[in-house]
């Protein structure tokens, strides 16, 4: 799929790190399957994904940590 951002290249699959914020709450996960553009470096992730992000956020947040980090599993949160 080409950028949308640039228009200039294709993207490419590859694993990011993305940075959940919920007030004081910060989680970390990493190894997130997203479309990375070559050209201006920005990044898609999947709706599905940013949905499971969300839900892993509320989760985390919920625990009354203010900091947390995770590997993303694809099938984590069913
Ligand atoms: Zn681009």
């Amino acid at each position: 799929m080409k950028c949308l951002i640039c228009l200039q290249a294709e993207t490419v699959d590859r694993s990011i790190s993305v940075i959940l914020t919920r007030g004081e709450f910060r989680l970390t996960v990493s190894g997130v399957p997203a479309r990375v553009c070559p050209h201006c470096g920005d990044g898609y992730v999947e709706e599905v994904v940013a949905r499971k992000l969300l839900s892993l956020a509320e989760r985390e947040s919920a625990l009354g940590v203010l900091e947390s980090a995770l590997e993303y599993e694809g099938d984590m949160l069913g």
